[in-house]
């Protein structure tokens, strides 16, 4: 079996931050992850709150900087999907076969959350999306409908407007829980307009997605909206089914860490999305990830001794 002194499961920022660090320790390292590296950062086409960039900088350049700092310093990859922990936890099982290490990051991410309504499952794809940044050029000049209240619907929905005729964000409380300058910036942009204290109830359609029918939760009463496209944006899950059991997580499958990044199981540790906090950015998973290196190399080095 394959051994190294480090694995770390996720190529996003907080794998790759991980990477960077495990590297400059002169670990041996091999980062598993099950498509390209960046993570769900690439799902939004610019970040503006990394500090360094003013003015922003695009989300490829920043994962593809970051990429070319690890490999520089000799990071291993692997295109597998991990499909669980073994043993102790420090054998990483994949399609491809198992991997060891004296330690395991898990920087895993998450991935986005289901609206769950009918029509969501079979328009996906068809008119149904989950990231603006992918689809937003196959709605030049159609109507689409943008769900959730939080950063990413601001982003997303400044972003469908340069394609879309229309943008109407549905959102089931009257409030926006997106930042203050993101909200601003929406209010002044011709093309968005605010469907609030309403929820989507079902996606409607043929061969693709033609309308939603609209609930407004405070009248009570239900209308279909014609639309081209469904944007979702309703928060994310934690993508780690694979750990389930192993390691202590809470009840939705965020994992908790202390703050050195460490698991409940020895030499196991999580940053990045995956982990349990109350503050979910692209910085912090930096962070996370560097702590979380150094707590590995810590700990391969006693148990080395
Ligand atoms: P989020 O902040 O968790 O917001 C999710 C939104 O979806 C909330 O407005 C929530 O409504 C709504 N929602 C949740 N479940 C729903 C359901 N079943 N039906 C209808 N609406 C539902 O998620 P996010 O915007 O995807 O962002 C995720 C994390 O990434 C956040 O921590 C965010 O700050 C961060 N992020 C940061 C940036 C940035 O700083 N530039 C950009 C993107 C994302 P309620 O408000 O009623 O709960």
């Amino acid at each position: 079996m394959e051994k190294h002194d480090l694995i770390i499961i996720g190529g996003g920022p907080a794998g790759l931050t991980a990477a960077l660090y495990a590297g400059r320790s002169r670990l041996d390292t091999l980062l598993i992850e099950k498509m390209a590296l960046g993570g769900r950062i690439l799902t939004s086409e610019i970040i503006e709150n990394y500090p360094g960039f003013p003015g922003g900088i695009s989300t490829a350049e920043l994962m593809s900087r970051m990429e070319s700092q690890v490999k520089e310093l000799g990071l291993k990859i692997v295109s597998e999907e991990v499909l669980g922990l073994d043993g102790d936890g420090i054998r990483v099982n994949t399609a491809g076969g198992d991997f060891t290490a004296g330690a395991v990051i898990i920087a895993s991410g998450a991935r986005p959350r289901k609206l769950n309504v009918p029509g969501e499952e079979q328009y996906t794809g068809r008119g149904v999306s989950y990231c603006a940044t992918c689809d937003a050029p196959f709605f030049k000049a159609k109507k689409v409908v943008v769900v959730g209240g939080g950063n990413a619907v601001a982003e997303e929905a400044m972003y469908l407007s340069r394609f879309a005729s229309s943008v109407s964000i549905i959102h089931r409380r009257g409030d926006l829980r997106a930042s203050p300058i993101l909200q601003e910036r929406m209010k002044q942009n011709p093309k968005i307009n605010f469907i609030l204290n309403s929820i989507v109830s079902q996606i409607k359609g043929s061969n693709k997605v033609e309308s939603v029918r609209v609930k407004d939760l405070l009248s009570g009463q239900e209308s279909d909206l014609v639309c081209d496209g469904v944007f979702i944006y309703i928060g994310y899950e934690p993508d780690t089914v694979f750990a389930k059991n192993k390691i202590k997580m809470d009840e939705t499958g965020f994992i908790i860490t202390d703050e050195n990044m460490a698991t409940s199981a020895p030499g196991i540790f999580a940053c990045g999305d995956c982990r349990k906090k109350g503050f979910y950015q692209v910085i912090n998973a930096c962070g996370d990830g560097a702590v979380a290196a150094d707590s590995a190399y810590k700990f391969i080095s006693k148990s080395v001794i």
